[in-house]
Order: structure tokens, then sequence, then C-alpha cells
């Protein structure tokens, strides 16, 4: 069976097929560029869950393949929850790492080290003909001040996974896999779809 993952992201693709594939080894993963172009949707949604199922329900319509999508953010403890869904545009442009994460590090200038309790979560979102699937993740961890590490991307450098003494962009990725929020949300996924009958949330009907 082909499944659409709705991203361009490479190391997504990849992640998700090393995560679904022993629990669904008959499953083809397959990525925005692999199938017909459509106009992407924004992002608009208040929670990870809804961006996640905004975009799945869109792969969805366009496509007609059963259709994974992921959201994901930093959520800072002293700022009450931001960034958020805000996390790739916090400091304005999509996706400019270093300016997020400097703005975030500014915006906590008077906060104590004691209260720089942050995690990152991520929500995935599979639709199909039967019905939409959501599940959730979570890494808690704190910030640190001096941004240490390459691996990884966005907030990596300035986050310290609990647990841990290293940031998660010092982690090898494989370890980052193991305990992310990303990786958890997948796995609860993969988890769903290879039970016998999958847990499909009846509020939220495919359309
Ligand atoms: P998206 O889910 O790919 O749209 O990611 C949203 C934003 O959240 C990214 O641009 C990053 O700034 C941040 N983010 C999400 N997951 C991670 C992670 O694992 N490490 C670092 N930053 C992340």
């Amino acid at each position: 069976m082909r499944v659409l993952l709705a991203s361009r992201n490479a190391k997504k693709l990849a992640e998700l097929r090393r995560i679904l594939a022993p629990a669904l080894p008959e499953l083809e993963v397959v990525g925005l560029d692999d199938v017909t172009p459509y106009p992407e949707v924004p992002e608009s949604g208040a929670t990870f869950a809804d961006n996640a199922l905004i975009k799945a329900r869109e792969g969805f319509q366009q496509t007609g393949l059963p259709t994974v999508a992921d959201d994901s953010g930093l959520t800072v403890d002293a700022l009450n929850g931001m960034p958020g869904v805000l996390s790739a545009r916090w400091a304005g442009a999509h996706g400019d790492d270093e300016a997020n994460l400097r703005l975030v590090l500014d915006q906590l200038g008077d906060v104590p080290d004691e209260r720089l309790g942050a995690a990152f979560a991520c929500a995935v979102a599979y639709v199909y003909e039967a019905g939409e699937i959501v599940t959730d993740g979570r890494m808690t961890g704190r910030l640190v001040r001096q941004p240490r590490g390459s691996n990884g991307f966005g907030y990596d450098p300035i986050f310290v996974p609990d647990g841990y003494e290293q940031t998660s962009a010092e982690l090898e990725p494989s370890d980052k896999d193991e305990i992310s929020h990303r990786g958890r949300a997948l796995r609860a996924l993969a988890e769903q779809l290879a039970a016998p009958s999958p847990t499909i949330n009846p509020t939220r009907p495919a359309r």
C-alpha cells in the first residue's frame, strides 16, 4: 500500500520509513515530490493537531492516497507554551533557525536558570478512507543559553532533554529518534496502524 507523507523534508521521510517499516513492511511511503504537485495549505491551526490534520486532509483530498502529516514545535514554560505552533516563524521569516533561537534566548534574558523548562511537542495525523487518527509525542527538557552541537535543526542547540547533559544537537540522530517527540508520535501511529482495528477518531470524519 502507498502512503503519502505530506512533506518535502527528506529527513522526515527517512524517519517515517525507518519507524513504520518494522510495524508495516508492506507500506511504501512517498513524499510530496513523488506526487502531482498541489498548492500547499497555510498552517493556520491553533494547535499542532489542527495543523497536522489540515496538511493530512489536504494530501488525502488532492491525491486520494492515505496521508500522514506532522506538525511540531518548541513550548517554553516561562513563555506560557510559546513559540508553540509559531516555532518555525517566531522571528518572522519562516525557517530562520538562528534568528528564532536567538529571539527565544533574548526573551528569556531575565528568567532564572531554574525556570528554563521546555518541551518539544509533535502531533501526527493520518487521514484515509476510513477516517482519521491523531497521535502525539513530547520530549521534555530545559533550555541552555549557549547553543551547542551541530546535529539536528531548529532549537536543538539550546535544548537539553531530561536525563541528558548534551543538547539534542549533540546527540546522534538515532539516539534523538528514540526519545524525540516526533519519534514517539510516529511510533504511536505505527502501533495503531498495525493493530487489528485502528482507533479511528469518529468526531473527525475524513472529507
Ligand atoms: P515543522 O513541524 O517541521 O513545521 O517544525 C516546526 C518548527 O519547530 C521547526 O522549524 C523548528 O524550529 C521547531 N522544531 C520542531 N521539531 C524540532 C526538533 O526536533 N528540533 C529542533 N527544533 C524543532
